[in-house]
């Protein structure tokens, strides 16, 4: 016999439940209206606007301890955050590498915080929903049945775990209780010039510096110089040092370059180094035949970074590492504690607890958002959308070589562009042209150095980014750019 709550609550006792549901229903209907209407006229918006100091002020009160009205701190979010978010759902944000969201992920976020559920582990089906996320991944990768994935933060933290696992791999078992002196090794790693500054940190956090990451030089097209490779490695053996790890980058961050993964497989082979692939955005690549025959020995990895919150649109945040040696990524984070004892039976039962593979324990329910996403688009659909920024990439490619104000400053082989305002000083001219672009609220590109010259970056990762949008940056950067050299040129 189920027990059933006192039809009128006790007043002496509290829950943070409403006590007028209907109002309540009533009012998150109209929350979920009012950022539906505001995704529905994001084109309408500008990019992004200056927040006032008034509008800083409206986060600088005092802790409150009286209650307020749903409805009342529901308009001051619409007053004072959703105009002046980093607006990175709008079609016109190209900096940095950022996913644009979609409805359908939004609505799972929903379902998934009405759930609450803690996927550090135990027999529930939000933990079946990430296995299935998990297998569906090795599929997708061509990893083999025995490897294990989990949702992490993002990529930063998927290298962090998968540099664990490596480092596991290296020394063995006794790392975990002795630490890193007690194996007398000095390990180093390599890694490209061109690779993710979140590679350095992991090797800080890990204990082994980020000294002991070799960035090893790119060749013409920003891909890792297997040669220059090769000598680093050798170099290391000879001075005493243990190389451990090599790490390929599949689409950097900078240019979207694809590092020679077929290649790196088999020197990592040769050299018997473990395989790592940062793939953050770049591996999702996978879901469109117009890249993945450029990933080619991704699927010989030993484990991969990738995020789902970038090329793939899942709302933040939704970052996955997938290792190849499962029982090695077990044997890397699992511990034994009495209140955490797994049983045959009962709620405390199953036998993928997902905080066994990595370092959190109390973890939302990052797979519902992304397995909303995945069965509503399908991989097709989302492979045509990742070939889609590429070909809006393109045509900005193309654009600007055919300006002659303009400059490209890299190749553009997937997704990303960059490219100057030609001039004097021309580092100081484009810094100023991509903020006076970012304050008009057209478009937001971001900035980076290719080769010591300052680029304006232009990374079409949005899904609702088109061909329009791009010869709006195009355009204002012309025109901010003509403004600025008039200005400073002789009268
Ligand atoms: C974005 C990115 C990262 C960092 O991923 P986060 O999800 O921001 O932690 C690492 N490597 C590359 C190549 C990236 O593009």
């Amino acid at each position: 016999m189920t027990e059933r709550r006192p039809a009128a609550p006790d007043p002496a006792e509290t829950d943070l439940d409403p006590a007028d549901w209907p109002a309540l229903r009533a009012q998150g209907h109209r929350m979920l209206d009012d950022m539906l209407d505001h995704l529905q006229g994001i084109r309408e918006q500008p990019v992004w606007r200056p927040m006032s100091e008034e509008v800083r002020a409206a986060f600088r009160r005092e802790v409150p301890t009286r209650p307020s009205e749903l409805a009342e701190v529901h308009r001051e979010f619409l007053q004072h955050v959703l105009p002046y978010a980093v607006d990175n759902v709008h079609p016109g944000f190209m900096g940095w590498v950022h996913g644009g969201g979609t409805v359908v992920g939004m609505l799972a976020e929903m379902l998934a915080g009405g759930l609450n559920a803690n996927c550090g582990g135990r027999d529930h089906a939000p933990i079946e929903v990430e296995r299935q996320i998990v297998a569906w991944t090795r599929r997708l990768f061509g990893f083999p049945e025995e490897a294990t994935g989990l949702f992490v933060t993002g990529t930063s933290m998927a290298n962090v775990v998968a540099l664990l696992v490596a480092r596991r791999a290296a020394l063995g078992a006794a790392v975990r209780e002795a630490g890193l002196a007690a194996s007398g090794k000095r390990l180093t790693a390599y890694t490209s010039a061109a690779a993710h500054g979140c590679l350095p940190r992991a090797m800080d956090y890990a204990g082994l510096g980020s000294d002991a990451l070799r960035r090893v030089p790119v060749d013409g097209r920003h891909r890792i110089d297997l040669d220059a490779l090769r000598r680093a490695v050798a170099a290391d053996r000879a001075a005493g040092a243990t190389p451990f790890l090599v790490i390929g980058t599949a689409g950097t961050v900078d240019i979207g370059a694809i590092d020679d993964l077929a290649a790196l497989a088999d020197l990592a082979a040769a050299e018997r180094l473990w395989f790592h692939v940062d793939g953050a955005f770049g591996a999702l690549g996978v879901l469109t035949s117009e890249i993945a025959p450029r990933l080619s020995g991704i699927e010989r990895a030993q484990s991969l970074a990738l995020d789902f919150h970038k090329w793939a649109q899942v709302p933040y945040d939704a970052g996955f590492v997938l290792v190849r040696d499962g029982a090695l990524h077990r044997d890397t984070f699992a511990t034994s504690a009495e209140y955490l004892r797994r049983e045959a039976r009962g709620l405390a039962g199953g036998t993928f607890w997902p905080n066994d593979f990595g370092p959190d324990l109390s973890r939302g329910f990052r797979a519902l958002k992304t397995w909303f996403t995945l069965r509503v688009y399908g991989t097709e659909q989302l492979g045509a959308m990742i070939a889609q920024t590429c070909r809006v990439a393109r045509h900005l490619a193309a654009r600007v070589a055919a300006e002659p104000r303009l400059e490209l400053l890299a190749p553009a082989p997937l997704n990303i562009v960059c490219f100057r305002y030609r001039g004097a000083d021309a580092d100081a001219l484009n810094a100023a042209i991509v903020a006076d672009v970012q304050e008009s609220g057209v478009a937001a590109p971001s900035t980076t150095r290719i080769d010591g010259a300052l680029a304006i970056r232009a990374a079409i990762f949005n899904h609702r980014t088109r061909e329009r949008d791009v010869d709006a940056l195009v355009d204002a950067v012309l025109r901010h750019g003509d403004r600025r050299v008039g200005a400073n040129s002789p009268a």
